[in-house]
């Protein structure tokens, strides 16, 4: 299947409370998202569009939007045609490329596949005075990441929702789910971690500093 590749990089990152935008603050000697940039070429996704920040110029892609969905709608649009979509955080720097194959690979029998890692700790659920009021089953919960890999016409109509909508999704994935597609999850491993606060940048820093001295 034909694939696209699309990095969205537009987000502002303010619990990171660097200086710039996330995806560019500087990782072991690099702008963030270059390391995904890497990743998705050792995977041979050549097409790449970027959704990029006001201001953030020397990347080509397209300016992202006001929440992450629609800078994937953004990006997608400008994509060149394909039969499937591959979704990649620029925050999540540490992917390596096999997981990019694993996600596409998945979409045989499934509109979307989406790389997740099964949950070690108990869950709880509690409501607003920290009162328990479910414990989950944890052989059954998926913490969600990206790669996110879509059949094209499947995010496409997907995408095809209110603002209200697009702004609930915290992932592209659940608004196929909700439009009655079905999505699988592709195991991957907590080392595929989404880079949030400073301490997150400091783990990522050591493993990619040593990563390129060795
Ligand atoms: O905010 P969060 O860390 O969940 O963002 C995940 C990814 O989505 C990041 O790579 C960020 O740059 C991107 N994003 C975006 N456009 C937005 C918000 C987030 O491209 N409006």
């Amino acid at each position: 299947m034909k694939a696209v590749a699309l990095l969205v990089a537009a987000g502002s990152g303010e619990r990171l409370g660097a200086s710039r935008p996330k995806a560019f603050v500087v990782l072991a000697g690099r702008p963030m998202l270059e390391w995904s940039l890497d990743a998705l070429r050792a995977a041979g996704l050549d097409d790449v569009v970027v959704a990029l920040p006001d201001g953030e110029t020397g990347y080509a892609g397209v300016r992202g939007g006001a929440t992450r969905s629609e800078s994937v709608r953004r990006a997608l649009a400008a994509a060149p045609p394909s039969e499937a979509v591959v979704v990649h955080d620029a925050a999540r720097p540490l992917v390596w490329p096999e997981l990019f194959g694993e996600a596409l690979r998945a979409l045989d029998g499934a509109d979307a596949a989406v790389a997740a890692a099964q949950v070690t700790d108990t869950v709880k659920e509690a409501g607003e005075d920290h009162a328990v009021v479910a414990t989950l089953d944890r052989r059954r919960l998926w913490a969600i990441q990206t790669p996110q890999a879509f059949r094209r016409d499947a995010l496409e109509r997907a995408l095809d929702v209110d603002d209200g909508t697009l702004a609930a999704a915290t992932d592209d994935a659940w608004l196929v789910e909700r439009a009655g597609g079905k999505v699988v999850v592709v195991p991957s491993t907590p080392a595929n971690f989404k880079i949030t606060t400073p301490h997150d940048l400091q783990v990522a820093e050591l493993l990619l500093s040593s990563r390129s001295s060795g």
